[in-house]
This record gives C-alpha cells, sequence and structure tokens, in this order.
C-alpha cells in the first residue's frame, strides 16, 4: 500500500540546498528521468526554467531535501526528461516512493491555489515554520486541504460486494464517496451504501486509511456486515454493482495494485 516511508521528516521551511530534488508536476504527470525514476535536482530544474522561489519543501528523505512545484502550462521534458502520468507510475515505483510524490502533489497545488486569500482576496504569503498560508491584509491563515472519504467492503455471508462507479476509473472497487460536512465517517458510510446500492448494513470495521492525490483525499476503509435489502444500484452513481462468492473469479479490472481499495478486498477475499 502506498504510504509515507518511515525515514522521512516533513519540512515547512524551504532550504537553499544545491542538492534539492524536486517533483515537478505537469497535471497529474510528474516529471522523471529514466525507469527507476530519478527526480531533477537544481540545475535539472533550473534547465527547465523553474524558480526556485515558486518551490514548496516537503521534507527530508535518505538525506535529500525534497520539494514540489506545479509546471506552467505548455512546459516540455528537456532531454533525459518525460513527464509520465502518476497513476501510471503505480506498480512501478515503490510505495514509499508513490506516497512521497503523492505528498508532494497535494502540497505544490494547494500553494499554487492558495496564492490569494479567500475572505478579502488580497495576496498570501508561507507562514514561517509552518505549514500554512497567511494573508498579508486580513490575517486569515489556509492550511493544505485534505478531504475525508470513506470506502467500505460490505459483506452477506461469505459474499463480497465490489461495484463500477458511473464516475471513476471503471475498475471493479468497494463503494466509497466522499463525507459530507457536519458528518462522521460512520454517517457517511451507512449514507453512501444506502444512495448507491440500497443496502442497510451493521457491524462496520476500520481497515486502513490511506492519503490518495487525486486530487486530496484521505480514504478511510471498513467492512461492514449486510444488514438488509436488495441491490439496487443508483445508475447515476453505480455503472454496476454485483455480489462475488467463494469460486468465483473476481474481475480482472480490479482497483488499482498499491490503493487501499485493492488492499481490502484481496484481504477479504472469498475463499
Ligand atoms: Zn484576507
Amino acid at each position: 500500500m502506498i504510504r509515507t516511508p518511515d525515514d522521512f521528516t516533513s519540512l515547512a521551511e524551504p532550504r537553499d540546498d544545491p542538492g534539492a530534488l524536486t517533483f515537478v508536476f505537469r497535471g497529474d504527470e510528474l516529471l522523471v528521468a529514466g525507469e527507476a525514476p530519478a527526480l531533477p535536482d537544481a540545475a535539472a530544474c533550473l534547465a527547465h526554467g523553474l524558480a526556485p522561489r515558486s518551490m514548496v519543501p516537503v521534507g527530508l528523505w535518505r538525506g535529500a531535501y525534497l520539494r514540489a512545484a506545479l509546471a506552467p502550462p505548455g512546459l516540455e521534458a528537456r532531454p533525459g526528461f518525460a513527464f509520465r502520468a502518476l497513476r501510471a507510475l503505480f506498480g512501478r515505483a515503490d510505495d514509499a516512493f508513490l506516497g512521497l510524490a503523492g505528498r508532494a502533489k497535494q502540497l505544490a497545488e494547494w500553494d499554487a491555489t492558495h496564492r490569494f486569500c479567500g475572505a478579502c482576496g488580497a495576496a498570501t504569503a508561507r507562514m514561517a515554520g509552518e505549514r500554512a498560508m497567511r494573508c498579508t491584509a486580513c490575517g486569515r491563515t489556509a492550511y493544505p486541504r485534505i478531504s475525508p472519504a470513506m470506502m467500505v467492503l460490505v459483506r452477506r455471508g461469505p459474499r463480497i460486494l465490489l461495484a463500477r462507479h458511473a464516475r471513476g476509473t471503471g475498475r471493479w472497487s468497494a463503494l466509497a464517496g466522499f463525507v459530507e460536512a457536519g458528518e462522521s465517517i460512520e454517517e457517511a458510510v451507512h449514507r453512501e451504501v444506502r444512495e448507491e446500492v440500497g443496502l442497510a448494513v451493521r457491524d462496520l470495521r476500520y481497515f486502513a486509511s490511506q492519503s490518495w492525490p487525486f486530487p486530496h483525499s484521505l480514504m478511510v476503509a471498513f467492512t461492514a456486515e449486510h444488514a438488509g435489502g436488495e441491490l439496487r444500484p443508483d445508475a447515476a452513481e453505480i455503472a454496476e454493482a454485483r455480489w462475488f462468492g467463494p469460486g468465483e473469479a473476481l474481475p480482472e479490472a480490479l482497483a488499482m495494485p498499491q490503493s487501499v481499495a485493492r488492499a481490502l478486498i484481496e484481504a477479504h477475499r472469498p475463499l
């Protein structure tokens, strides 16, 4: 599962370090060299016309200072580098690298979209020593935005419920949805299961959580037992939903490897 490596230290204060490595994003693509993949150093960033002041500190990992930046639209990779879809790196790069890339992407996007105060419209400035942006006029402070979402694998006896979301990647997964303002995670589970497939559930059990950078979710995964109702998928949200039992092959297009969804399904695969 994608995760923050144990030997990573978050850092909110920029450093002047010629050895700095930078996650440079163009949309959902990451600028890398080679297959490993490697990140551009300070010289490579300058060669791409990226100014150090546009970069957000991310942290320290294995002796390197990591930072993040959004590429201006239309920036082309220099020879030896390529922009590669972050999703395409899943399954190739290791979990720790992807965890840091996801963190970097969220920080770079947050920084780029909070240059002005949401209340009064004046310019903001990064706060010293803290991961926050402060309005230079009214003092309003903005922190990185994280949107909690829930995921639930519903079980009925030996069977599990998988679905393809109408607006998703087309892969089969557990049910999922964003928590609404004013809701607890548990309330969101009950509401989403009722809305998406018309079932009641009980016995929610926490499984794991995972940061997911498309765009800034914190996915909290559960299992739950069927408590009533028959499948009535809401066509606006669910393209297809069905139970899978022992001896039945699960769909090939399952939730992405390294996602909490995949770990949740694999841990409860009917035997
Ligand atoms: Zn303001």
